[in-house]
């Protein structure tokens, strides 16, 4: 192992972020260092310092940085001048990507739906969602849930429970609904059921939803699983009560928690599914909304966005379908790699009493509090691991490595983050005996 520390005192002068980038930055506070080069599992800065990356741009990065095959049928395609910017404009890149994603996922799985095309980023994919949802059934009210996170533009954004998140809205968050998530009031109580009561009842204050919009492991809120049972009861509730199904899978799908689809082999078919993050393959600006047929409702035009035609991500992304997901080998090695992740977080958290969250090779421990997890990711930082936390208050650290890193390397970051929860709860428990 080579992780070069940075070398104390050597920090160079960054002052143009002061002066000049606004404060809302985040990540680049924690990890105040600058990053110059990254490949497969690694980030490098300017300093000779390496990090294994256990961040993988909040699941955007699950093949790694800068994977070879992406990599190569980007650079050929620039090289042969294909189109950058396309609008909506049919291409080829375009066409290659719909025929791969047709063939390799939709069509394996069975599913029927349509792809649109929204503007490049996850908050795009959802918004589009809800507005063909609210369009289709010519309802307002949308169900989101506790602790769901589903973006930062306004519809997206009243649909995300975070506090903080909200308040930066400026205007009333509306028209949504917050219901509890599976498990909120603890394994006895079945959240399903209260909310098919809720709708049921003609006094609930309830309003007949246009669309129920959820998770299956909530990637910002904490990494809360669903359990296959409850969503599917979700499913039918929505059907029941004439509202769209709306999976957003844009954390954990394209393979996060095993499956191409977080929902695979469950028993329901979403009728609209949100997918961005990883869909590209490495990193660029790329996002789809699925619908079902018979709610491809939309006028021509009608939810527009200069940059739907990344012909860029077009290409990676299907070079990145035809080489991970032309069998299901790539599938089983999340799952396996999911179980080595689960023992060891498994014997990490019960050292100190703490409980573990999450599914496939999303997952993470639940330290307590959000101060000792901030302490634990930036000492796990400075030993040379990248990692974050999640959570209602970012008191769980969450474990999103790359999905092609190898054991070896897997055993390498869960061992610095292993020393690192170990001594800062031992730190923890010297203060406190003081
Ligand atoms: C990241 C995320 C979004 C928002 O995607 P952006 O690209 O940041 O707009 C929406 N839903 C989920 C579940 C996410 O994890």
């Amino acid at each position: 192992m080579n992780m070069i520390p940075y070398p104390s005192g050597s920090i160079p002068d960054r002052a143009i972020y002061e002066r000049r980038e606004s404060a809302v930055r985040s990540y680049a506070r924690s990890m105040p260092r600058q990053f110059n080069r990254a490949e497969d599992v690694w980030m490098h800065d300017d300093q000779g310092g390496r990090y294994l990356d256990f961040l993988s741009g909040c699941s955007t990065l699950n093949y790694g940085h800068n994977h070879p095959v992406p990599k190569e049928a980007l650079l050929n395609y620039i090289a042969a001048d294909g189109i950058a910017h396309g609008l909506d404009l049919h291409t080829d890149a375009k066409e290659n990507f719909l025929e791969t994603f047709e063939r390799l996922i939709l069509k394996p799985r069975g599913l029927d739906h349509r792809v649109m095309f929204t503007g490049p980023t996850g908050t795009n994919a959802v918004e589009a969602a809800i507005k063909l949802a609210r369009k289709v059934t010519g309802r307002e009210l949308v169900i989101a849930f506790t602790n769901g996170f589903h973006g930062m533009t306004l519809g997206a954004l009243a649909c995300t429970g975070n506090a903080g998140k909200r308040g930066g809205a400026g205007v009333p968050l509306s028209h949504v609904a917050h219901e509890p998530y599976d498990g909120y009031y603890g394994a006895e109580v079945n959240t399903a059921d209260l909310l098919e009561q809720r709708l049921s009842d003609p006094s609930s204050g309830l309003d007949a939803p246009a669309a129920i919009l959820v998770e299956t492991v909530q990637g910002e809120g904490g990494l809360n699983v669903a359990s296959p049972a409850w969503l599917r009861r979700i499913a039918e509730i929505a059907k029941a009560h004439g509202a769209l199904f709306i999976i957003d899978d844009i954390q954990a799908g394209c393979g996060r928690t095993g499956g191409f689809f977080s929902f695979e082999d469950m028993g329901f078919v979403p009728d609209i599914i949100t997918l961005a993050k990883s869909l590209s393959g490495m990193g660029l600006p790329f996002a789809l909304t699925l619908l079902r047929p018979e709610f491809d409702r939309w006028a021509p035009g009608e939810h527009n966005g200069t940059f739907r035609g990344n012909n860029h991500a077009f290409v990676t992304a299907a070079a990145t379908l035809r080489h991970f997901w032309h069998s299901a080998d790539f599938q089983h090695e999340i799952f396996r790699k999911g179980e080595l992740l689960e023992k060891r977080l498994t014997r990490i958290a019960a050292e100190h009493g703490f409980e573990t969250r999450g599914r496939g090779m999303m997952r993470g421990v639940n330290v307590g509090s959000g101060v000792l997890a901030s302490t634990i990711t930036a000492a796990c930082f400075d030993a040379g691991l990248v990692i974050e936390t999640s959570g209602a208050y970012d008191e769980v650290i969450k474990v999103l490595a790359p999905l092609i890193i190898d054991d070896a390397l897997l055993e390498t970051g869960l061992d610095i983050l292993e020393t690192q929860i170990r001594e800062a709860v031992a730190a923890d428990m010297a203060v406190a005996a003081e």
